[in-house]
């Protein structure tokens, strides 16, 4: 318990000290960022050189902010970037002048339906800028008036930095774990995927593993295609893995599928959500609505990607606001998602396909003492010594399943998915199988 509360307050001071950096898919924020994440467990920082180009993509020049604002005539800034760095389109060029409220509208981005909220806007590719601010405050904008206007940015030849590193287990499947630390102060989209990311890494760094994993953290969709791009190999044999976004809201658990729909990471995660007795919402994979799935699942590479969320992307209203802030997201929410997770890595940790190695009718389990001395009570209705017997009928229901199942190709999460045994259950007796030469791992 005490635990516990150590890391909820770790992790409220690491949301605390990463919200306010100004990030974006390159400068000094994203490199501050990546930094800090790496102190609390180290990875490879690399970069991406600008005007290299990546399939389609080419890498854009690096950007970097130090002020903003719009002044009235009175010299008030009715706008200040030091006041939220979501006031300026992040990638905004450089500007300054004096603009007549009829041309600086245009220019200015709100959202009506959420008046006391700043919207979170890009301009990544189009050399334009633009500021941000509550419709509350634009609507008190004087459209007699002329107003000041600077943006003190930068757009220069740089990088785009990203992060990588390999944890090695004894042999198994190939697993990624991706998540984009592009955008500035935003909670749940998405510090949180972000902190929950070194959180994993680190927690997987202290196990013993028997999968590889690969865990990467690249700026969305750009990042990605740079990333993959430069990987090839590596991602085409990957068996799947995990888009880290939007999860520390107060909602429910989203999940958004693999494009498979059935792939052994949808499997494992409902297994996870039975056992744990969450409640989620799914949503299927969609090229045309997600995160960097979109690249990994791309019909080249075909990766099962998908991602636990709690307050999904797109689902929650605050969703590319300044609402979206530290008093929406919780360490506490962040923890229950790390919680799922790890149950799941836990699931797929143990997966084994196992083949059966007495196909030719059922075996004889008195013999090898995995069946009751007493006999005919088993699924006897009129029984009430249930408890002992119940052990028993579980046991025998796995036993018989899994010899009746495992054909070499039945992995333990599709039998436990089939059958509705709990997969620890499964687990424990495909062992002792094994262990009495009826079944045999071959995977
Ligand atoms: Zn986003």
């Amino acid at each position: 318990m005490q635990e516990d509360n150590n890391l909820l307050k770790e992790v409220d001071s690491i949301l605390k000290e990463l919200f306010p950096i100004c990030r974006s898919i390159s400068g000094p924020g994203l490199r501050e960022t990546l930094s800090f994440l790496n102190s609390i467990s180290p990875f490879e920082i690399k970069s991406f050189k600008s005007g290299t180009e990546f399939y389609d993509w080419e890498i854009p020049k690096e950007w970097s902010i130090k002020d903003a604002y719009i002044k009235d005539q009175n010299g008030n800034r009715v706008v200040d970037f030091k006041e939220s760095n979501l006031h300026v389109v992040n990638y905004s060029i450089p500007v300054q002048g004096k603009f007549p409220y009829d041309e600086l509208k245009n220019k200015i981005h709100t959202l009506p339906n959420l008046p006391d909220a700043i919207p979170y806007r890009t301009s990544y590719y189009n050399n334009d800028w633009g500021f941000c601010m509550t419709h509350n405050a634009f609507l008190s904008l004087d459209p007699e008036m002329v107003y000041e206007v600077q943006i003190d940015s930068q757009l220069e030849i740089g990088e785009i930095n990203y992060g990588e590193t390999f944890l090695e287990g004894k042999g198994g499947k190939e697993i990624i774990f991706t998540t984009y630390p592009c955008h500035p102060s935003l909670g749940n989209d998405n510090l949180s995927g972000v902190v929950l990311w070194v959180l994993l890494l680190r927690e997987l760094k202290k196990k013993k593993l028997r999968n590889n994993y690969t865990f990467v953290i690249h700026p969305e969709t750009i990042g990605a295609i740079a990333y993959i791009a430069t990987n090839e190999e590596k991602i085409l044999n990957l068996d799947g893995g995990f888009v880290l976004s939007t999860v520390a809201g107060p909602g429910k658990f989203g999940i958004k599928k693999t494009f498979l729909g059935n792939s052994f990471l949808d499997k494992a995660i409902e297994l996870s959500l039975k056992k744990l007795n969450l409640e989620s919402v799914f949503y299927p994979f969609d090229p045309d609505a997600g995160s960097d799935e979109r690249q990994y699942s791309s019909p080249y590479f075909k990766i099962p990607m998908t991602s636990i969320c709690k307050d999904k992307y797109f689902e929650y209203d605050f969703y590319h606001t300044s609402a979206d802030n530290l008093d929406f997201i919780s360490a506490k929410s962040l923890l229950e998602s790390m919680n799922f997770y790890l149950d799941v890595i836990n699931t797929i940790e143990r997966d084994r396909v196992y083949v059966s190695l007495n196909q030719k009718c059922e075996p004889m389990l008195g013999k090898r003492n995995l069946y009751p001395k007493v006999g005919g009570q088993l699924k006897q209705k009129s029984n009430d010594n249930k408890s002992k017997e119940s052990d028993w009928d579980t046991k025998l229901k796995a036993i018989n399943w899994l010899m009746y199942l495992c054909d070499g190709e039945n992995s333990l999460i599709d039998i436990s998915k089939q059958i509705n045994i709990d997969f620890d259950i499964l687990s424990e007796v495909a062992k002792q199988l094994s262990d009495k030469k009826l079944l045999q791992e071959i995977n």
